[in-house]
């Protein structure tokens, strides 16, 4: 099973993604988690989208093209679910045409839907661990000691780009970029709008009834 997720940025992308690793046994490829991993490794490739991700711009279509059509060329039969891209219909394009050289297609795209200004207030209370990536709200979702993971004790940091002035920019960059791509797989016909503003665990509900349909 091959899934597309789409949703602006704090939509709940990564948690949904991480319950349908665990049902389906489906490999987890977050652009934004790659780029994180390059720029910590300080590749040349990490050093290129440093500037961009941190002032809320996207990367340019051909790095990310790149960067992505190796990802998928190395991904396991069993399938996986694309996080984070494609964002712009390029980039759709350009997934379309890799899937079909490697015999393979899309099978779901779901689109989680959640108003801006919540999205607003999500993303700049996120709180991450480091070391193990787990995620927490300073009002939402406290972790059991104010600014210290749960799982490792490592002291809670926040994304350079999860400010309110950077968050608005990224938002603007989501309407303007990547919100154009849910009509274009609508032509396919395979695409599933669901409201992320409830419950994750009923979100994730919703999403199992539909891919195991
Ligand atoms: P979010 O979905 O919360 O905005 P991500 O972790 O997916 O965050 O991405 C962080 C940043 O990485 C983006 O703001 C952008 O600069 C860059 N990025 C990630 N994926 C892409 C992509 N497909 N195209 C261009 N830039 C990307």
């Amino acid at each position: 099973m091959r899934i597309v997720l789409l949703g602006a940025p704090g939509s709940g992308k990564g948690t949904q993604c991480k319950s349908l690793v665990e049902k389906y046994g489906l490999l987890h490829m977050s652009s934004g988690d790659i780029l994180r991993k390059e720029r910590a490794a300080k590749s040349e490739l990490g050093q290129k989208a440093q500037s961009y991700m941190d002032s809320g711009a996207l990367v340019p279509d051909d790095l990310i093209i790149e960067m992505m059509s190796k990802a998928i060329k190395e991904a396991p039969k069993s399938g996986f679910i694309l996080d984070g891209f494609p964002r712009t219909v390029n980039q759709a394009i350009e997934l379309d045409k890799a899937m079909a050289d490697a015999g393979m297609k899309i099978d779901f795209v779901l689109n989680l839907e959640v108003d801006d200004s919540i999205i607003e207030k999500r993303i700049t209370g996120r709180r991450s661990c480091p070391k193990c990536g787990a995620v927490y709200h300073i009002e939402n979702m406290k972790p059991k000691q104010d600014g210290i993971c749960d799982n490792d004790e490592t002291e809670l940091v926040q994304r350079a780009d999860d400010t309110a002035e950077v968050v608005a920019k990224r938002l603007d960059n989501y309407h303007q970029q990547t919100e154009p791509l849910v009509d274009y797989y609508k032509k396919n016909g395979n695409v599933y709008d669901l409201r992320s503003d409830r419950d994750p665990e009923i979100v994730k509900e919703d999403i199992f009834k539909i891919l195991d349909f």
